[in-house]
């Protein structure tokens, strides 16, 4: 139902630099094949019925109730399955071809999060499917592509992290609330749970703040942000999105897209600062 307005909601840099590596990268950009596409998920799908166990409504009701209303959420024919692999680390991933995909939890997350967490958790991945991030692997580029400059290997890791902000916002237009989002977030950046969402909120956003302060105004070597998953910077992201998003998803009528860009110009700033000093 809303999947015709989903590219509408990826993230403005997000697009900018995947026209930018486009251009460098001319005709050897490697958007993966269909057959190759085809033959991994395949294999990855072969693998989890091999290694992972299947959520089905049947073993866990409420769990499989929560993906399929994600699903439900976004229409557009996505046609996937969810599986659990035991891991007590706080992770998911998904990988497309098309409309057709998989997405692997770990068991962490679903004996943790709770069945609105656990939305956003899914809108998160399927928000990857939607913008069809599967299409090609930075991996895959560095590994195969002869003499990529270090400049275009720079852009890939930067489209990498803005890809996240883009899922982001799918995940909170699944789950509905920015509180329920944050405290994905939250447990996911710090393992705990029960903490107070009054807390949880201005820890994020003092943290946010002297995050852009050390950005902005310290020059020292800020090698160490291109491999932090950047939990303040997604916080920030999402607290300026979710009034746009949350009425996009009530189809109130309210939704602004020049806000919305505008807001995507904010995150920009903050990530290019990040980029310019690495
Ligand atoms: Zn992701």
């Amino acid at each position: 139902m809303l999947f015709k307005d989903i590219e509408s909601l990826r993230f403005g840099y997000e697009s900018n630099l995947l026209r930018i590596i486009a251009a460098q990268l001319g005709s050897e950009f490697p958007r993966m094949g269909h057959d190759k596409a085809k033959h991994l998920l395949d294999a990855r799908r072969k693998a989890l019925l091999g290694d992972a166990v299947r959520v089905t409504a049947y073993l866990l009701p409420d769990v499989h109730e929560a993906y399929c209303s994600c699903l439900d959420i976004l229409g557009g024919g996505l046609k996937g399955e969810l599986f659990v692999q035991q891991s007590k680390e706080y992770n998911a991933n998904v990988f497309a071809h098309g409309k057709k995909f998989d997405v692997l939890i770990h068991s962490a997350l679903l004996n943790d999060f709770n069945r609105e967490e656990l939305r956003f958790v899914f809108g998160h991945e399927l928000g990857h499917v939607a913008f069809e991030h599967s299409r090609f692997s930075v991996h895959d580029i560095l590994s195969e592509t002869k003499g990529i400059s270090p400049d275009t290997a720079n852009l890939l890791f930067r489209w990498s992290r803005a890809s996240e902000v883009s899922a982001d916002r799918v995940g909170l237009l699944c789950c509905g609330k920015l509180t329920t989002a944050v405290t994905a977030l939250f447990k996911t950046a710090s393992g705990l749970s029960d903490i107070d969402m009054d807390r949880i909120l201005r820890s994020f956003r003092r943290q946010y703040e002297d995050l852009e302060i050390q950005i902005r105004e310290v020059s020292s070597d800020l090698s160490w942000v291109r491999t932090h998953p950047m939990m303040p910077i997604r916080f920030k992201a999402l607290e300026l999105a979710a009034l746009d998003i949350v009425a996009l998803r009530g189809q109130s009528g309210s939704f602004s897209w020049k806000g919305f860009r505008a807001i995507d110009r904010q995150i920009a700033d903050i990530l290019e600062a990040i980029d310019a000093t690495v």
